[in-house]
């Protein structure tokens, strides 16, 4: 990916894409202590906007503050970095990544005398768990890998070495000929996706695991919370089994890059229909409502490009 045109903001200034480079000897490349986000921009019809701006910006300091790092801008100083990134780069729909890293001043596991740094950066990202999955729905594996346990990492924080965690339930969730990997918390409580939170319905209840599991607090299962406020369905927040998703009616991730991706199968268990269902696919519909500025009672969760 860092062999194209393009600009990336970068401490402040907006520099060329494949000059966008950090030195061999950064402390986050060793040691894991960065913090980022996944943020996406819809082509409205309004024109290209940023959806939850500031939520994400905010996200993104908390992580800082649980990592006990000091990003040196300001949030609105960050928010103003992803609008320009976006235009810079003539994008309309876009995924958008913001990263803040512990530079390279020095090493040993302490980071004391290092300088913290931000970056920004954007392209072209389709569906994420591809078109095809938000249709159908994907084949989810429960994985091997407990999740982090909320003591062991931060996991409210989009901590860059919580992913290590992911990128081992991924792995092994694909190379087994699956779409996705379902994480367990280290009780064996569902927590979440490799990189989404997940949602179970039964009997027209919607549910999806408390953040004790040890999932990330996503900002797309928050706008799940406001649309079934909306559409008046009942949503609850608990410890959820494997074997509940085993026979829920429906189920689904959330996610940034993954939007609302239904789950038709849990270890080869169809779930339901074994297709997306009917209320995950009233969720979806109004969830692409509100991204694309169809819904003007969101209008606010849009900042225009
Ligand atoms: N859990 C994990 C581990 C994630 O990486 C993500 C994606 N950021 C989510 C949940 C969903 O969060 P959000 O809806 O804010 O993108």
């Amino acid at each position: 990916m860092d062999d194209r045109d393009g600009k990336i903001w970068m401490d402040g200034k907006l520099v060329e894409w494949r000059d966008a480079k950090i030195h061999v000897l950064t402390h986050t490349l060793h040691y894991g202590c960065g913090a980022f986000e996944g943020v996406r921009a819809y082509n409205t019809v309004n024109g290209p906007a940023i959806f939850r701006l500031r939520e994400h910006t905010e996200r993104l300091f908390n992580s800082a503050k649980i990592l006990r790092m000091k990003i040196p801008f300001t949030p609105d100083e960050v928010m103003k970095a992803q609008l320009d990134v976006v235009r810079e780069n003539k994008l309309e729909s876009c995924y958008l990544r913001p990263l803040t890293w512990i530079g390279s001043e020095k090493l040993g596991v302490s980071p004391k005398g290092n300088t913290i740094h931000l970056m920004v950066a954007a392209w072209a990202w389709g569906a994420y768990l591809g078109e095809e999955g938000l249709k159908r729905g994907i084949r989810v594996k429960t994985s091997s890998y407990t999740r982090h346990h909320v003591n062991i990492t931060m996991t409210q924080a989009k901590a860059v070495s919580n992913y290590s965690n992911s990128i081992l339930a991924n792995t092994e969730a694909v190379d087994d000929g699956y779409d996705e990997a379902l994480l367990l918390d280290a009780s064996g409580f569902v927590s979440e996706g490799a990189g989404e939170n997940i949602f179970v319905i039964k009997n027209g209840v919607v549910y999806t695991p408390d953040l004790s599991a040890g999932a990330l607090n996503g900002i797309t299962r928050n706008t799940v919370f406001a649309i079934c406020q909306d559409l008046g369905l009942k949503l609850v927040e608990k410890r959820i089994t494997r074997d509940e998703v085993y026979i829920a009616d429906e189920a689904f991730f959330t996610g940034t890059a993954a939007e609302v991706t239904p789950i038709r199968e849990l270890d080869r268990i169809e779930l339901g229909a074994g297709s997306r269902g009917p209320i995950t696919e009233k969720i979806q519909t109004a969830f692409f409502d509100i991204v694309n500025g169809r819904n003007p009672k969101y209008a606010e969760w849009l900042t225009k490009v």
